[in-house]
């Protein structure tokens, strides 16, 4: 293990930041409830994962091993928090005059494809809730033994969270409150047949003469399972009954999570997770998105107005996980230009090849030291990214004045380079493969001798017509400088 200040993350469940103490020393189990796979991803979606990821390079930046399990929600999730309405992949594979396994399939690899591109590193498992139907109807089982759930007819298995103790508590309400709270909002009506508001799903029956496309016998009839034990049942099979963490977007607070927390502790009365960590909504221009109002992105349109991955991802990590974040046009040409600066400072770096003074590297260290500490220091604080950042490129901006001031020789340049690459660690802008896409052709490198001539002739025709065909052949930008030619390559 590293020696870093503790972390500190922001429990939901007491609603305090705390520092994080876990069960097995020197590792972190991670439970992340992810996509369910019926359409696109959107920008939103997204965001959740992007900070999940940050949060987990973190941990592994303090010397934990992290095992990460974001599954994948392929059957169960209801149009509706009250357990009504048509199964959103069903509803999909309706809509597009298909299966539901084959939207399953689509959107699963979508999905896959689009953490990829992010650079968001795979979980150690990303199971399917339609490879664990056994595991969630042992957990069923249980549950019905220790006397928690009831039937409705021609409907399905419930939970009856009146039985559970602290049935809420993640929400801060005690059971009574939180009943009369869901009751007051839209989000879930209460059925005839419902015994508490708060109950929900654990088993669906399929419709009467209607044959879903996923259903599954069971000894409580032709069904299928809800949304809440999927990731009971898939957290315990991988993680074991406790776990560290749990996350989730804000919208699990109130009826998702504590209907985990009510399944696990209900089946096993062990605590299910000791920290609970949401990740806030996005905003997009300033308004919440909306297909309606035309500004619904998935990351497939932000890529088709000609922005990368890297300005994605620098914008969705780029404000605190419990923040909204305003995602903008003008947001990503900032995050473009703030990874332009972290690209052209190590452009600058590779290319001092000059000896180190001892006192001005001696100084240099303690810099970048104290920095990457500093770093370290904001990363550990509940992942205060926007503070990470400044930490960053507050270091740039010393460096940049100093390689003008021609202060730092090739040692300290690596380590300069290192220390960024370090910061990238977390950040996961792959920073080593941009640096390395600038590898010069020795083509290239003639030319720049040919214009080196020229400009000492004055032939500044000649070296004007070079740099034209440097960028047109081989995409590198030719700026001169103090110390001589220096190349960029340019980004598309
Ligand atoms: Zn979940």
């Amino acid at each position: 293990m590293r020696e870093y200040s503790a972390m500190r993350i922001f429990n939901t469940m007491s609603r305090k930041t705390e520092i994080l103490k876990v069960l097995e020393a020197g590792v972190v189990r991670i439970y992340c409830c992810g996509p369910t796979v019926y359409e696109s991803p959107h920008i939103g979606n997204m965001r959740t994962y992007v900070w999940q990821d940050i949060l987990r390079r973190t941990l592994e930046l303090n010397g934990y091993k992290v095992i990460h399990v974001r599954n994948i929600t392929d059957v169960g999730h209801l149009k509706s928090d009250a357990d009504t309405g048509e199964d959103k992949l069903q509803e999909s594979a309706n809509r597009r005059h298909s299966t539901a396994w084959d939207i399953a399939k689509i959107y699963t690899e979508e999905f896959f494809d689009y953490s990829k591109m992010l650079n968001i590193l795979d979980p150690s498992f990303s199971p399917k809730a339609t490879d664990h139907i056994d595991e969630m109807l042992d957990l069923i089982k249980k549950l019905e033994d220790n006397g928690y759930t009831y039937a409705i007819h021609n409907d399905g298995v419930y939970y009856d969270t009146s039985r559970f103790h602290d049935y809420g508590k993640l929400t801060g309400m005690n059971f009574a409150q939180l009943n009369k709270y869901l009751i007051g909002g839209a989000r879930v009506k209460l059925s005839r047949e419902k015994r508490n508001i708060t109950d929900f799903a654990l088993w669906k029956f399929s419709p009467k003469n209607e044959k879903r496309d996923m259903e599954w016998n069971s000894d409580y009839g032709v069904g299928f399972p809800g949304w809440h034990i999927e990731c009971s049942a898939m957290s315990m099979k991988y993680l074991g009954e406790t776990i560290d963490i749990h996350c989730g977007g804000v919208d699990h607070i109130y009826i998702h999570h504590p209907n985990e927390i009510a399944q696990s502790e209900g089946a096993t009365g062990k605590k299910f997770a000791d920290y609970w960590m949401h990740g806030e909504f996005i905003l997009v221009e300033n308004k919440k998105m909306s297909k309606s109002k035309g500004n619904f992105y998935t990351v497939e349109d932000i890529l088709k107005k000609g922005f990368g991955w890297r300005e994605i991802r620098y914008l969705l990590f780029s404000a605190h996980y419990r923040s909204q974040l305003n995602f903008t046009i003008r947001g990503l040409e900032s995050a473009k230009a703030s990874i332009n600066r972290m690209h052209d400072v190590m452009g600058r770096l590779k290319d001092i090849n000059g000896t180190d003074d001892k006192t001005e590297l001696k100084k240099l260290h303690a810099l970048v030291n104290s920095h990457k500490n500093e770093f370290v220091r904001w990363m550990n604080n509940d992942i205060m990214v926007t503070e990470a950042l400044r930490v960053v490129f507050d270091l740039i901006s010393i460096i940049n004045k100093q390689i003008e001031d021609g202060r730092i020789g090739r040692i300290g340049s690596r380590a300069t380079i290192d220390a960024i690459l370090f910061f990238d660690s977390v950040l996961g802008l792959n920073l080593a493969e941009l640096m390395n896409e600038d590898s010069i052709p020795r083509e290239v490198l003639e030319l720049l001798e040919k214009r080196d001539i020229a400009r000492a002739k004055k032939d500044f025709a000649l070296a004007d017509s070079i740099r034209d065909m440097i960028l047109d052949r081989y995409g590198f930008i030719v700026e001169d400088s103090k110390n001589g030619q220096r190349l960029k390559k340019k980004r598309l």
